[in-house]
C-alpha cells in the first residue's frame, strides 16, 4: 500500500463506521484468515465490522477465531442485502473481480459507499476507491499484516489476529513451499508466532481433520487419475455420484489436485469436479515452474487465478470437458 493509500485509509477509518468485509465465494484459509483478522482489528478500532461470506465456509476452518460471527449471504439473501445497504465502507479481500462473490455481485454493484480491495490476484477490477493489489504476495493475509503495520497499529495484533493471519499465509503458501514464499514471509510468520499464533497447532487443525469418507474420496480421485507423461500432465475427476457415494461435504476435495504434482516429472495437474446443482464442472489447476495456469484457465476454462494455482469452470459434460482438456494439453507446450 503506498503512502497516499495509507493516508486515504486512515481518513476513512478516522471515525467509527459500519464496515462489511467480503471474502470470495467458497472462502479458503487465506480468504477467511484475512477477513477475520481485519474484522478483529477493526473491532479494536471501535468500528462495527461484519464479515459476509457469499456462501458457507468449509468445516475445517470453523475453529478460526470469530468464524461464528460470519454471515452467509446464501442463507439469508434479503436481510443481508439490507444490512449491506446500511454499511459505510466495504472491504473486499482475496479476490480481484466482483463476480468472484457469485450472486452477491449484484448487491455489491449497487452500493455507492467506498470499497477497499486487498488482493494478490492478477488483473484487479477498478471498482475500489483504494486498490491494494499486488501479485508479488503469496497471500492476502501477508498484505493485511502489511496494512496494519502501515497504519501504525501493529500493537493491536493479538493472539487471535496473529492466528488468522498465520493460517492464511500458511495455507496459501502450501505450508511455506510455493515460489512467492520469501524471507519477508518468514519474518512476518516469525513475528506472528511471537505474537501468539499457535504455529504447531494450526496445521493440525487444518490438515489433520479428515473424515474417513474424505480419505475414501481421495482414494477414488487417485484411482481416477490419468497421467500424460509426454505432456507432463496429470488430471483426475470426481462425478457428482462419486461425491455422494462418499458423503461429500464442503472442503472434502480441497488439496486433492496437488497429488498430481507429486508424481515425478509432472508439472501440470488438474481436477474436474462435477457440480450438478451449480450446473457446471468446477476445475482446479496447479503447476510447478513456469507454466502459467492463470493464463490457461482464462483462455480455455472461464477462470483465472495465479501462475501456479488457478481455477475455472466448464459448462460441458464431464466427458466432453475432459476430451477438450486433453486436446488443448496436446497442442500447447508445458
Ligand atoms: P482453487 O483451485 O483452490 O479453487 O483456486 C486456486 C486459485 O485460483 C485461487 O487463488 C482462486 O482464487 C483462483 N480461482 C479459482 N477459481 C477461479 C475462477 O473461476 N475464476 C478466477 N478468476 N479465479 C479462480
Ligand atoms: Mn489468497
Amino acid at each position: 500500500m503506498n503512502t497516499l493509500q495509507v493516508q486515504q485509509l486512515q481518513e476513512l477509518l478516522a471515525n467509527p463506521k459500519q464496515i462489511a468485509i467480503i471474502p470470495h465465494r467458497s472462502p479458503d484459509g487465506d480468504a477467511m484468515g484475512s477477513t477475520l483478522a481485519l474484522y478483529l482489528f477493526l473491532k479494536k478500532l471501535n468500528h462495527t465490522p461484519i464479515v459476509i461470506s457469499p456462501n458457507d465456509f468449509p468445516e475445517f476452518l470453523a475453529w478460526m477465531p470469530s468464524s461464528e460471527t460470519v454471515l452467509i449471504y446464501e442463507n439469508n439473501k434479503a436481510e443481508i442485502a439490507q444490512l449491506l445497504a446500511r454499511q459505510d465502507l466495504i472491504f473486499t479481500l482475496d479476490f480481484n473481480a466482483l463476480h468472484r462473490t457469485g450472486e452477491l455481485e449484484q448487491v455489491l454493484k449497487n452500493l455507492t459507499v467506498p470499497f477497499i480491495m486487498i488482493d494478490h490476484h492478477e488483473l484487479p477490477e477498478t471498482y475500489a476507491t483504494i486498490t491494494y493489489s499486488d501479485t508479488r504476495f503469496g497471500s492476502t493475509c501477508e498484505m493485511v499484516y502489511n496494512t496494519l503495520v502501515a497504519l501504525n497499529k501493529k500493537e493491536l495484533i493479538d493472539k487471535d489476529i496473529a492466528t488468522c493471519l498465520y493460517t492464511g499465509i500458511m495455507t496459501d503458501s502450501g505450508q511455506f513451499r510455493y515460489p512467492k514464499t520469501t524471507g519477508t514471509t518468514h519474518r512476518i510468520v516469525a513475528d506472528l508466532i511471537d505474537l501468539g499464533a499457535p504455529n504447531t497447532e494450526i496445521p493440525n487443525l487444518i490438515f489433520d481433520n479428515n473424515s474417513f469418507d474424505r480419505l475414501h474420496l481421495l482414494g477414488r480421485a487417485l484411482q481416477n487419475m490419468k497421467v500424460l507423461p509426454q505432456y507432463k500432465t496429470a488430471y483426475t475427476s470426481l462425478s457428482q455420484q462419486e461425491l455422494q457415494e462418499f458423503n461429500y461435504v464442503k472442503g472434502d476435495t480441497e488439496g486433492i489436485v496437488n497429488y498430481g504434482l507429486t508424481i515425478k516429472n509432472i508439472s501440470f495437474a488438474a481436477i474436474f469436479i462435477e457440480q450438478k446443482q451449480e450446473g457446471y464442472i468446477k476445475i482446479s489447476f496447479r503447476s510447478q515452474g513456469s507454466f502459467d495456469v492463470n493464463q490457461f484457465a482464462r483462455t480455455h476454462f472461464n477462470g483465472g487465478g495465479h501462475i501456479n494455482a488457478a481455477g475455472g469452470k466448464s459448462f460441458d459434460n464431464m466427458q466432453v470437458t475432459l476430451q477438450k482438456f486433453e486436446k488443448i494439453v496436446s497442442e500447447i507446450h508445458i
